[in-house]
């Protein structure tokens, strides 16, 4: 399958790794958006949001339960974001589910421009 976070996930492509077990991988975004800016993806291919299903969603709860810590890991003391984006309007540019930690800043309260 051509999709690049695959690739990323299969070592195929590098990435800056900041957590990696048999299920999920965390790794820094090559364009951050604030000072820790890292993405965590289930290694299984899922599309997006939209792809979640009765068959899949453990990995999303995994990825949930392993968020703090991978947060915690990069020093993120005063809380984080966390962000999916779905589909076109949400600006979605790799077809891959992936969460964004983003944290580091304080963040505005407005969560869309
Ligand atoms: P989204 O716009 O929600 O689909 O997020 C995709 C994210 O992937 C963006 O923040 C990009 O900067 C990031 N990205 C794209 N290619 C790479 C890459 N090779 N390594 C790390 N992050 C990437
Ligand atoms: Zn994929």
């Amino acid at each position: 399958m051509d999709c690049l976070f695959c690739k990323i996930a299969a070592g195929e492509i590098p990435s800056r790794k900041a957590y990696e077990d048999d299920k999920i991988l965390a790794f820094w975004d090559i364009a951050p958006q604030a000072p820790v800016h890292i993405l965590v993806i289930p290694k299984t291919h899922i599309e997006s949001m939209n792809g979640v299903n009765a068959e899949n969603s453990k990995i999303v709860a995994y990825i949930f339960e392993k968020i703090p810590q991978i947060a915690a890991d990069a020093g993120l003391k005063n809380g984080y974001r966390v962000i999916s984006n779905c589909g076109k309007d949400a600006g979605q540019t790799v077809p891959h589910l992936h969460f964004h930690i983003l944290g580091g800043v304080t963040m505005d309260a407005g969560m869309i421009k």
